[in-house]
């Protein structure tokens, strides 16, 4: 038996408690603060008192530092809200463990608060989870964590910057582009004519421009993903989903049954 300390990390009412008893086994262990409140005495399952929820939390750190400080042989399960990746990132580096991010969406947790009935505070701590879990910098630092799909090295993206340049090196690729160029008159983008003529370095020279981005995973080869482009316009459209990457949260891994 190989230690195994798995964190499961998620907002509220996203299903971390019954996913953490469902895969411990007798034996193994599970740190999970809505239990240990449960053991002081609270008649709640969550949203427990003040006085409770300070004590469990002191608690459960206690359990956590022991854990991080242990390295013997065990299968433990820690459930954490941690929304923030530093977070979830820190802790799982000083329990050596990896991580799990249940997320089924805000709507869906608020779908299951009012089912189970949970306390009008439950709503508010679903949408703070998301609201940390949100910020920028969150998702760079979770970006970071996602292996490419060539070459399954660290990316920021679907595909790593690395792989995007290979593919844009070969002569299949200028074979496409010459293709293009001969074939298409206009810009994509902004639909006005491309000068063929002007030099690469003009905003409005010609560019080959993938539709679907490599770094999305995009089809290099395909025909119907590559489009003729003025060169502001095929920068100002990278730049615009680049943002939107920025903005939109990335999971790690999401489990599929919560979803
Ligand atoms: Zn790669
Ligand atoms: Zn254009």
């Amino acid at each position: 038996m190989a230690r195994s300390v798995l964190l499961i990390a998620g907002p509220p009412c996203s299903g971390k408690s019954t996913l953490a008893h469902e895969l411990a086994r007798p034996g193994d262990l599970v740190i999970d603060r809505d239990l240990i409140a449960r053991q002081l005495g609270s008649s709640r399952t969550h949203m427990h008192t003040p006085y409770i929820t300070r004590l469990a939390e002191q608690r459960t750190r206690a359990h956590l530092a022991a854990l991080a400080a242990d390295h013997r042989e065990i299968t433990a399960y820690v459930v954490r809200c941690a929304p923030r990746a530093r977070q979830r990132e820190a802790l799982a580096a000083r329990l050596g463990a990896t991580v799990r991010l249940v997320d089924p969406g805000i709507d869906e947790c608020q779908r299951r608060a009012r089912a189970a009935r949970r306390p009008p505070g439950t709503f508010q701590a679903i949408r703070q989870w998301y609201a940390r879990a949100e910020s920028a910098q969150d998702e760079r630092a979770l970006s970071v964590r996602r292996p490419c799909m060539d070459c399954g090295g660290p990316a920021t993206s679907v595909r790593c910057g690395r792989c995007c340049e290979r593919l844009r090196a070969g002569r299949p690729w200028r074979t496409m582009q010459a293709r293009v160029c001969a074939e298409e008159t206009h810009c994509w983008i902004c639909g006005q004519w491309v000068d063929q003529d002007l030099h690469t370095g003009h905003p409005r020279s010609r560019t080959v421009d993938h539709v679907h981005a490599l770094r999305d995973g995009g089809a290099v080869l395909d025909r119907d993903n590559v489009r003729l482009a003025h060169r502001s316009c095929n920068t100002g459209r990278s730049n615009r989903s680049r943002a939107g990457r920025a903005q939109r949260r990335t999971p790690l891994i999401v489990d599929p049954r919560t979803v």
